[in-house]
């Protein structure tokens, strides 16, 4: 997508748009909103890089939107519809998202113009070594200042990589392998990266399902337990939210939307198979002629509980927008409706769960990932087998009991074994997901209850985010 979708404003003034709704029900100071507004900088390189016997020369993007953070935090895209008001509506996203969810960074994001299929594994390598190498040489890659994830069209190979060239540069800095997040577990990474995103966007949905008044405020009713979802985009973050969601909640993934068509089936979708589909035959064709689609963007209009658009910005847009059947939309994607469609959807009552909030679960995994390369040490390791041990005073105790009561009393089931096993670094990086998940969301919520006139959590998260990114700056005396 190119940014402009006819009669509507680019993805950049349509963040401004709705961070403008939001800050017109606060009270900054004067001039205040227009700092926060603005993106700071937006670096753009043009590289080559010699390959089958010819120069190819290549534009990228890093776009800082504000320092009043840092390092500043955001992904690297591969896309050919990468430009510089896609990274910046990103980037400015990325300052709202690590305001809202506490992970102290400002907004940054990057992106190269390129469509990564056309290319080789040696091929990307050298290319994405290149972007590096132009990106750190400028400190725009940087553990102290700009710290860079994957995001559509990149993933844990290209982060090593990147983590490498940096190390590379800088030999001897003892923090280098905190240049960059999203790094498979043995290059540095953390337990739980991969799955980050799409498990984020499984703790909203739950989270939001243990509120009744939200649950009804969205015309439905119960639990996820049955709840019929569309998703688009089966890629890192559609793929884990598609199987966490049917897998361990009991939803029914009835529609699923990729680049080449749609499979709809109201029984309910096998996730799994269909992923592993894609990665044999490049799309959604041919998996079963029943359900197949051509139209995929149609089945965005498809009956159904929960829609979760996980692949692009602005695909609900004003020429569809008023045929969207879903009550309750979570935003996966960044931008995924635009500001128009936005106010159709909020008119219609449709309930949005926005994508600042929705797909944070990325940079809360990844700021924990930051923070475990400067530490230096993996979570748990110090604490695991003490905490093991502190049981075992219990259990001892517990079997005194139960010996002493003979038929009495007796524990339950596996309880010693549960009790026993300390949190491995996993665990402990969903738990603190999980918790990062229902807190930024009980922050958005008073808001949206509290505030007559707040009427989506969209402008709450706005509200509750901007907050934050203000009370920064006037601490600093700015
Ligand atoms: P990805 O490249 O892994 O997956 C994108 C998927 O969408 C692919 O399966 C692709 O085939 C599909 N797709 C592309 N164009 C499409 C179209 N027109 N119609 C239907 N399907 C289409 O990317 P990702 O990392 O999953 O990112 C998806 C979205 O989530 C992006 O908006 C990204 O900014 C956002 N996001 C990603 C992360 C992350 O950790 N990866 C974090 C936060 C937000």
């Amino acid at each position: 997508m190119d940014g402009s979708i006819a009669n509507e404003p680019s993805f950049r003034e349509s963040v401004d748009l709705m961070f403008n709704h939001a800050v017109a029900l606060m009270d900054l100071p004067p001039g205040l909103e227009d700092k926060i507004r603005v993106c700071n900088s937006t670096y753009v390189v043009r590289f080559g890089v010699k390959l089958r016997g010819s120069i190819h020369t290549f534009t990228g993007y890093r776009s800082v939107h504000s320092e009043h953070m840092e390092p500043v935090k955001g992904g690297i895209r591969y896309s050919m519809g990468v430009n510089q008001d896609e990274v910046e509506a990103l980037a400015a996203l990325m300052t709202y998202k690590c305001a809202l969810v506490e992970t102290p960074f400002g907004g940054s994001k990057g992106g190269l113009c390129i469509d990564p299929r056309e290319y080789d594994e040696d091929e990307l390598e050298r290319i994405t070594r290149r972007f590096a190498y132009e990106l750190a040489k400028r400190d725009l890659i940087d553990p102290a200042q700009n710290v860079p994830a994957p995001d559509m069209g990149t993933g844990e190979r290209e982060m090593a990589w990147i983590a490498d060239q940096y190390a590379r540069m800088n030999t001897t800095d003892i923090n280098a392998k905190a240049c960059v997040t999203g790094k498979p577990p043995h290059a540095g990474g953390i337990q739980g990266r991969v799955e980050a995103t799409g498990r984020g966007v499984q703790y909203a949905l739950q989270e939001f399902f243990r509120h009744a008044d939200d649950v009804k405020a969205a015309n439905l009713s119960g639990t996820l337990d049955g709840k019929r979802i569309i998703v688009q985009g089966l890629g890192n973050v559609g793929y884990h939210a598609a199987k966490f969601l049917s897998e361990e909640d009991g939803a029914k993934i009835t529609g699923i939307i990729e680049r080449d068509g749609a499979l709809f089936d109201e029984d309910g979708l096998d996730v799994a198979a269909v992923h592993d589909w894609i990665a044999k035959h490049g799309g959604v064709k041919g998996f079963s002629a029943s359900g197949y689609v051509e139209n995929g963007a149609s089945v965005l209009e498809n009956d159904c509980d929960i829609l979760i658009p996980a692949a692009l910005e602005g695909v609900i847009n004003l020429s569809n927008a008023d045929r969207v059947k879903a009550p309750l939309i979570i935003e996966a994607a960044n931008g995924p409706v635009t500001a128009g469609a936005d106010d159709i959807l909020r008119k219609k009552g449709t309930v949005i769960i926005p994508d600042m909030y929705a797909n944070a679960g990325g940079v809360t995994v990844s700021y924990f990932e930051w923070v475990k390369n400067l530490s230096h040490i993996r979570f748990g390791r110090m604490q695991r087998r003490q905490e093991e041990s502190r049981h075992m005073l219990i259990i001892n105790e517990l079997e005194r009991l139960d010996e002493h009561l003979g038929d009495a009393w007796s524990m339950t089931g596996n309880f010693k074994e549960k009790y026993l096993r300390g949190a491995d670094e996993l665990e402990l990086v969903r738990s603190g997901l999980d918790d990062t998940m229902r807190a930024a969301y009980q922050a958005m919520r008073h808001v949206w209850h509290t505030r007559d006139d707040v009427s989506d959590l969209r402008t709450a998260a706005y509200i509750v985010a901007i907050e934050r990114v203000a009370a920064s700056y006037k601490a600093k005396g700015l």
